[in-house]
């Protein structure tokens, strides 16, 4: 699954839910989130994002890595 990190923090541009094709991403109050069961791993949000805070999970950033479990956790509650 894509991942959105910390970048995305009161940024919320939104452009990549213009582009990913199965709308799994969804709005929280200060960022966005990919749902992970949903993602179909195209990457199509990630160059469209102008504070490249979207990563594939596996190639997100060290400092960043709680963000999956922050993706994840946002559904368990939503
Ligand atoms: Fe949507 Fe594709 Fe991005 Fe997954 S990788 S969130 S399916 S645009």
């Amino acid at each position: 699954t894509y991942v959105i990190a910390e970048p995305c923090v009161d940024v919320m541009d939104r452009s990549c839910i213009e582009e990913c094709p199965v709308d799994c991403i969804y709005e929280g109050a200060r960022m966005l989130y990919i749902h992970p069961d949903e993602c179909v791993d195209c990457g199509a949000c990630e160059p469209v994002c102008p504070v490249e805070a979207i990563y594939y999970e596996d190639n997100l950033p060290e400092q960043w890595s709680a963000y999956t479990k922050i993706n994840t956790e946002f559904f368990d509650s939503h």
